[in-house]
């Protein structure tokens, strides 16, 4: 026990003991207790703010002690998906590939990001958003106050289309299990689809950007915002403004779950 905590433990076992001796003497006739009302009443005030006090640090306690387990839970649960997705061959991107790129990041992300697919960067590393659009992102990530480490990025496809071509509706249909387990584990309350492939894929809609963006969808209990691909950005600086609103928007979000 520290010793803050056994100070406060001994306070509250003298005030209890004093209140109980004044009750004791109270009821065996003594009449002359030189405590005024007040004091009487400060006392029972003094038990009853230490009883407060003492059950909520219990309840913070094991508020905490629920979250490190919730979060140990979510972080083997990935584990596990990750290690059902390694050496997988449902489609033939895993010819191609050097590397196959399950996601990163916070198991307890209240925010995750979905991408497309691995770019040769992320190949290589066998990281996701780790090239130039990645770099990208984490300023986007920074612009709204939070640090790569808080949230989990991770893309429709673990597997990188030689040259960066899109994905195929058939490639999307392997390895979308994979992303909504990923999904389900860390449940939570914001994704972020970034690009078209994302956005389509998550809402099941083929409405270009101009008209999905700048509002939230609803995607299970999560809300889900559209936005451009960072690699778009690199590619058309005009959308800056549009991904800044987007993001301004799930920053207020943010700030509420
Ligand atoms: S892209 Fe997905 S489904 Fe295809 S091989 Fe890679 S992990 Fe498997």
């Amino acid at each position: 026990m520290k010793h803050d905590d056994r100070a406060s433990a001994e306070l509250l076992e003298v005030l209890e003991l004093t209140r109980e001796f004044f009750e004791r003497e109270k009821t065996r006739g003594l009449q002359n207790i030189s405590m005024s009302h007040e004091t009487w009443t400060a006392l029972e005030t003094a038990v009853e703010k230490a009883h407060v006090a003492a059950q909520q640090k219990h309840t913070t306690q094991k508020d905490a002690a629920r979250k490190d387990i919730v979060s140990k839970d979510v972080a083997l649960l990935l584990r596990d998906i990750s290690a059902l997705t390694s050496g997988c061959e449902k489609c033939h991107l895993a010819q191609t590939r050097t590397n196959l790129v399950f996601g990163q990041g916070n198991p307890n992300a209240k925010l995750v990001f979905v991408g497309e697919a691995p770019g040769a960067d992320e190949d290589e590393q066998g990281l996701a958003f780790v090239g130039k659009a990645g770099q990208l992102l984490t300023k986007i990530i920074e612009a709204i106050k939070l640090k790569r480490e808080e949230v989990y990025i991770c893309n429709i496809l673990k597997c990188r289309p030689p040259g960066n071509r899109t994905p195929t509706t058939e490639e999307i249909a392997c390895c979308m299990p994979y992303l909504m387990k990923q999904l389900e584990a860390i449940n939570p309350p914001i994704i972020c689809a970034l690009g078209n492939v994302a956005a389509h894929t998550l809402l099941n809609t083929t409405a270009p950007m101009n008209r999905l963006r700048g509002r939230f969808h609803k995607f299970g209990q999560a809300l889900l915002m559209p936005t451009y691909h960072p690699a778009a950005l690199l590619r058309n600086p005009d959308y800056k403004k549009f991904v800044w609103e987007d993001v301004q928007m799930i920053q207020k979000e943010y700030e509420k779950v």
